[in-house]
């Protein structure tokens, strides 16, 4: 098994395909990203809204000021780019195996930063699992349960519509509103946790958030991977 980053072969024994020095400092950025490690200055200051970088901006970024998020926060634990963005796009592409590593590190900051506090992974869209045969956000969600006792809650489902990347920022907005529903009978755990592979508009935490809050959630903060 060879490291998707560097191409270097993994140690024999390893979970996932990164070697130790490709691993070691995505970890130690998410960790620093939740709070677990003390700032390097590594991670620069972020919005404290979506969790971007947020250069010389004190309060939320120009983004949120405007956009009328409807999660209350989101904690991206890297930045989309360089390696990381390269183990992303390679579990993406069929690297399963990568879920293994990603849910350490989102477990490490579930702990520390949303406690008890229920899952619910932001659904994939219509059709994505009969044509892939998996979901990455699923994927990851099933070993924080598994593996780290995570309760997880599968409550939102995902109407179809043109895919995201396709479309502009308003454009990806008004695609997103009404498009999250929850489930038949399903009903939203007080104060869940939305979890997502990549931020990018921050369009489908909104819509994820929005139904959750209309069926009844107080507060809806989200942990992601990975945010540009
Ligand atoms: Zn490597
Ligand atoms: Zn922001």
């Amino acid at each position: 098994m060879r490291c998707v980053v560097c191409g270097l072969p993994v140690e024999p024994d390893g979970r996932y395909p990164l070697c130790a020095g490709c691993a070691g400092p995505l970890l130690d950025e998410a960790l620093e990203s939740a709070g677990l490690a003390p700032p390097s200055g590594r991670a620069s200051a972020r919005c404290p809204v979506c969790g971007k970088a947020a250069f010389s901006e004190i309060g939320p970024c120009m983004r949120c000021r405007t956009a009328g998020y409807r999660f209350d926060s989101a904690l991206p634990l890297l930045r989309y780019s360089g390696d990381a963005r390269a183990a992303l796009l390679s579990y993406k592409a069929g690297r399963t195996s990568l879920a293994s590593f990603f849910a350490g590190a989102l477990a490490a900051a579930l702990s520390e930063r949303f406690a008890g506090r229920a899952v619910v992974p932001v659904p994939p869209r219509p059709g994505k699992i009969r044509r892939d045969g998996w979901d990455q956000v699923e994927r990851v969600a099933g070993i924080l349960e598994r593996r780290y006792g995570i309760v997880v809650v599968r409550v939102l489902r995902r109407a179809g519509g043109p895919q995201q990347k396709s479309l502009g920022l308003e454009a990806r907005a008004a695609n997103m509103r009404g498009a999250v529903s929850l489930r038949r009978g399903a009903t939203s755990p007080l104060e869940p946790v939305l979890l997502d592979d990549v931020l990018t508009t921050g369009a489908t935490l909104s819509a994820c958030a929005d139904a959750l809050k209309a069926a009844g959630a107080a507060r809806v903060d989200a942990l992601v991977i990975a945010a540009d």
